[in-house]
This record gives C-alpha cells, structure tokens and sequence, in this order.
C-alpha cells in the first residue's frame, strides 16, 4: 500500500500542489482509492466527510486529464448540495494549481447567466447540483458526449434529498462509455441499489467509520470559562499527572497552537516540545513529527490540519486545547491513544462558546463524555472583556445556526450566568491564588481527583 503520495504515478504538477497543500501521507481511503481510479476502474467508496475522500477521487481525475483541452467537459462530479459543490472545487482548484485545467462550478440559488458563460468559454470539469447542471443542459449549454468520468458525491445524501429522478435522467444523457465513482457515507439499500445500476464491476472500498471512539480510550472533559484558565489547567496536568508518557495537544487553528507552544517552550525549555502546524515548512514539519515519533521529545502540539494523515498513534495522552468545530476530527483526535499504551486518556477542554459542537460530538460518538471537576489549584482567570464578547457572538451564530429567525440578546443572559457560575467557582477557592503554590505530586492526578459531577 502507498505510504507516501510519491508511490503514485502522479506527476510533478501534481505532487507539488500536494506538497503546498501541506499533506504528508495519504489517507486510508486515498491509499486505498487512487491506485483502482487510476487504473480506470469504477469505484464505489464508502467513506465520510473528514476521510479525505474527496482528494481521493480528485487528484487521480486530475492525473488523468493532466491539461485544459477543447471546449467540452471531460468530467462531472454531482454533488447533493451547494456547500459540498464549492468544496469539491476548492480541492480542485488547490491541486489543478500548477495545470490549466478549466473548472466550472454551477448550483443553484443564484441567476445562472455567470455559470453559462463561464461554461461557453471552455471546461474541462463541471462541479454541480444536480437540478442546476439539469437546467443548463437542457438549456443547450452543455455538451455532454466527451465526458469520462462521473463522479456522484455523498449518493446517499442526494438519495435523501430526493435527487434520484435527476440522477436518472443525468445517467440518461451522459456517454455510456465512461468511468464511474460512487462515494457515499453509508451503505444503505438505496445506495446498493444505485451502485448496482451504475457501476460495472466495481471495487468497493470501505474505510471504517470514524465515529465510533476506541473503547480503550478513557475520555474526559474539564469545563473552563477562558483560554488563560485552559493553559493554567493545563499546567496542573502536566505536573500531576505522571503517567503522560507521550501527549498531543491538539488546538483549532495555529495562532493558539504558537501559543500554547510557546508557553510550554518557557516551561519545559524548547527541546521538549514541537509544534506542528500548515504554516511550517514541510522539512520542520517532518522533523517534529520525527522527533516525537522517536520518543525524542514528550509533548507535541499540532493543529488538525497539520496532523491529519499522520501516523503517530501510541501515544498516552491526547487532550483537546480546544474543542474541533469539524467534530468528526473529535474521534480522529482520540484515536491517536490507546493503542501502544494499552489504555489512552483524552481529556477536553472547553469554554461556553464549545458547548455547542461538543453537544454534537456527544452525537456522533453516542457517548457523554464525563466531566471532571478543575483541580482546586487552578487558578480561574476572570474572563476578558474581548473574549466574553467573542464567546457571545460564537453562541449567537451558534443560535442563528440551528434557527434562521433567531434575533439574538437571549445568549447574553445563559452566558452571562455561566460566567457568573465561574465567578463563584472563583471566589469559592482560596483568595490567594493557589495556583502559584507547586502542586503536590501526593495530591493524585486529575484522573484520581477528578470527580464526576
Ligand atoms: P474530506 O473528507 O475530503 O472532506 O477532507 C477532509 C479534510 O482533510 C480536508 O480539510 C482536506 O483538506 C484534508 N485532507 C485530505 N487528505 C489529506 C491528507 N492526505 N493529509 C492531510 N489532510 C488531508
């Protein structure tokens, strides 16, 4: 199997725009998918968002139109929805970087005059809703008969949507002769029964559901209002807590990431901790990631991106410095403990404003995962004025999020008592900030101390 993307006949084009895009190593569902896409064969891929399935059928389709070339599109990937369509042609357009393919994405929601112009001028891969490609087609804008590939992205969900009379009916109008790719999250009769229809003899790669979170993970979850009392709790953990062997810490984007670095740098000293994240250069990446492999230093911070489609699993300890908004990458995260130390621990943090994605990791992995009371020698920060008012207006999109009508004002009042919960929290503890004594290793770790609520 493919360990790096250099295994694969891609060519430089390709394997640069890879290297830009900061991926070290393919994913399962990439090393499984590319060689039989390649080969021509048709395809049926049973893998979900967060797989990296989409760069699995993108960058062999790129290899294997290499170049712009006439007027009419060579391939067509159909997605269910308009977000998934810009999505698609955002992979493509990252990897088609140092090609000239032409790529033209049509949905609906908006006047197509642009999308038919843009397709009159030449295209080599269309990226579509399946009413809106429908629409322009049978307004005589598409030539449909040098196409190739047919891609059908997310099937199941274009199934639940009630698309299948539009697939239908693309099925009808497209060459014959071609290659077919069917990525599905699921693999419900519906979805068999369209593979039996539009796919000829076809390898099905399944890549194993990423929500189901290892039972040899212990997890657990600290409540905390702000990002001064995430790194303070931090600190008590690291020096209570003697069984963490090998950690990362993961965090959402790369500035915390520098951050959290950075304070653990002065802590521990530079040679004990990496950081890891897109903005490195591809070398210093390596290094880190070489480095904690080979047990040369404890602690390595990452950010999800940096991370994914890296193998470094056996370690003891992960803990989520914040909670991920692409909360599939929640289980991704823990997987990475709890194999080599036969039993892993990840621990969570997370403020107000993380309740909401962590209520649908709670979700997708069918599980609550335990709260933990903070140790009392953390000490808990007063929350900054900029970063309550951040925190409110994430809760506030949170809101609007799940009901479009939602006007805002009333998160003000449940934050506000959070914070007002905190404050007591505080005031309960020792005036003179505990946390500047050292604390006792004699105390337990968090794991023995923590009691759940
Ligand atoms: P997808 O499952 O296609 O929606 O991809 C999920 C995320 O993983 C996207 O942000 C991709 O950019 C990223 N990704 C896909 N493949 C890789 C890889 N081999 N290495 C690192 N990140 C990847």
């Amino acid at each position: 199997m493919a360990e790096t993307f250099d295994d694969f006949k891609f060519n430089r084009q390709i394997l640069n725009a890879i290297a830009d895009a900061g991926y070290t190593q393919p994913t399962p569902i990439q090393q499984k998918a590319i060689p039989p896409i390649l080969n021509g064969q048709d395809v049926m891929g049973i893998a979900q968002t967060g797989t990296g399935k989409t760069a699995a059928y993108v960058l062999p389709l790129l290899m294997k139109l290499k170049y712009a070339q006439g007027e009419n599109p060579r391939a067509l990937i159909v997605s269910p929805t308009r977000e998934l369509a810009m999505q698609i042609e955002e992979n493509i357009r990252t990897f088609a970087a140092n090609t000239d393919l032409r790529t033209v994405v049509l949905y609906g929601g908006l006047g197509p005059k642009t999308q038919i112009e843009q397709v009159n001028k030449g295209v080599d891969i269309i990226v579509a809703t399946p009413g809106r490609f429908l629409d322009i087609y049978i307004a005589g804008h598409i030539v449909t008969k040098q196409l190739q590939t047919l891609v059908l992205d997310e099937a199941d969900k274009m199934m639940d949507m009630g698309f299948m009379p539009q697939i239908n009916r693309i099925l009808e109008v497209v060459p014959v002769k071609r290659q077919n790719l069917l990525f599905s999250a699921t693999m419900s009769d519906k979805v068999h029964s369209l593979a039996g229809n539009f796919l000829e003899f076809p390898t099905v790669i399944e890549v194993t559901p990423q929500a189901t979170a290892a039972e040899t993970v212990e997890q657990q979850l600290y409540q905390v209002p702000n990002i001064k009392t995430k790194i303070n709790l931090l600190k008590t953990l690291l020096d209570k807590e003697d069984d963490i062997k090998k950690l990362i810490i993961f965090c959402k984007t790369r500035v915390v990431a520098e951050d959290v670095f950075k304070f653990l740098a002065r802590k521990f000293g530079e040679a004990e901790v990496k950081v890891l994240h897109a903005n490195k250069g591809q070398n210093t990446r390596i290094n880190s990631i070489n480095s904690f492999k080979n047990d040369e230093v404890k602690i390595l911070v990452a950010t999800d991106v940096a991370s994914r489609g890296i193998d470094v699993s056996d370690v003891s300890h992960v803990i989520n410095f914040d909670v991920p908004v692409v909360i599939e990458d929640y289980v991704h995260r823990i997987g990475r403990t709890g194999r080599a130390y036969n039993k892993g621990v990840a621990i969570t943090f997370a403020t107000p404003s993380e309740q909401y994605y962590l209520n649908k990791i709670q979700k997708l992995i069918r599980q609550i995962i335990p709260v933990l009371e903070i140790p009392a020698e953390v000490f808990i920060e007063e929350t900054p004025y900029q970063e309550r008012q951040d925190q409110a207006r994430e809760i506030d999109l949170q809101k609007r999020k799940e009901d479009p009508d939602f006007k805002g004002a009333f998160h003000e009042k449940k934050s506000a008592n959070q914070h007002k919960k905190f404050d007591a929290e505080k005031a309960k503890r020792n005036p003179n900030h505990p946390s500047n004594k050292k604390p006792s290793k004699q105390n337990g770790g968090a794991k023995r101390s923590g009691r759940k609520r």
